[in-house]
């Protein structure tokens, strides 16, 4: 089965007179009915926007359907982080063979398990406002809506700009203009640089990423962006010390997102984007799995 998931686009999820559920119930009832041929296999999420996950086929064929695809890094010991962060290790505590010769168990029982250890922005992660905004009462992780972590969003194709390089407000224009996009209130915004493909986990992957200049962070944020996220180690230049794309995060009070991984399958694209943090008391930032949630127009 493909994992498939309806989008926003294709069904008006705030309406409540056409509430998803009612309408893909009564619209699969009708084909099933209709064609003893269909076939289809949903699974049904409810929560603040109840969305769907399956496929409709038909005599093994899909024709309507949606796909997930993974925007994230792996998280294991020794995987590059921050220049200044410390470093993840991933360790397991209990071994199989322990757990079940430990003497606590019956019928052969046993499990295995593993203790994290890793900075808050280390590998797929977001930026919490408070982590560079020292104002009391900044928002932390667990603070901020969760509805700002399941939004619309795009993903500008930055590929043929050089590492190291300083995006202006022209190069976001001509890749937002490219593929016909726009930026709307409430989008994430992901920047697909190459960076992470050219690079990982090679040190150059620490070292020569690109960034958002002052003005074109302004321009994305202005233009609406709750989150805007790279497939770099920082929402910054490599080069700069001051940190201007941090610093309109921290006067728009808007988000960021780090250490996104390949990024390829979404660029030129609008879908939607989920990066749900863990619920860190008092966090500045936290681990997330990006996943992007696109039609699958595939034959
Ligand atoms: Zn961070």
């Amino acid at each position: 089965m493909r994992l498939t998931v309806l989008s926003p686009e294709a069904q008006p999820w705030r309406n409540r007179a056409l509430h998803p559920f009612g309408v893909f119930r009564s619209l699969a009832s009708s084909f099933l009915r209709a064609d003893p041929g269909m076939a289809m296999d949903l699974l049904f999420r409810p929560g603040r926007d109840i969305f769907l996950i399956g496929t409709i086929q038909n005599r093994g064929k899909t024709i309507m359907g949606y796909k997930i695809v993974d925007l994230s890094q792996e998280l294991y010991t020794g995987v590059p982080v921050w220049i200044g962060h410390p470093p993840t290790e991933v360790t397991v505590v209990a071994t199989h063979e322990q757990t079940r010769t430990s003497g606590r168990f019956t019928e052969n029982f046993s499990y295995t398990s593993e203790m994290i250890s890793m900075c808050t922005h280390g590998t797929t992660h977001v930026d919490s406002i408070s982590h560079i905004d020292p104002t009391p009462g900044a928002p932390s992780i667990e603070k901020i809506p969760l509805d700002w972590f399941y939004t619309e969003a795009i993903c500008l194709n930055l590929t043929h700009v050089p590492p190291q390089t300083y995006y202006t407000v022209e190069m976001i224009k001509a890749a937002l203009a490219k593929d016909g996009l726009e930026v709307k209130k409430g989008d994430t915004v992901l920047l697909y640089s190459g960076h992470y493909g050219r690079t990982f986990p090679t040190p150059a992957y620490l070292t020569d990423y690109s960034g958002l200049s002052l003005e074109a962070a302004e321009y994305l944020y202005g233009a609406g962006a709750v989150n805007i996220g790279q497939d770099a180690p920082s929402h910054d230049c490599a080069l700069t010390t001051s940190y201007p794309a941090h610093q309109v995060c921290r006067r728009l009070q808007r988000l960021n997102t780090e250490n996104l991984g390949d990024l390829s399958p979404v660029a030129g694209k609008r879908f939607r984007f989920i990066g749900f943090p863990l619920k860190i008391r008092e966090g500045s930032g936290s681990p997330i799995r990006a996943v992007a949630v696109l039609e699958d127009d595939e034959p």
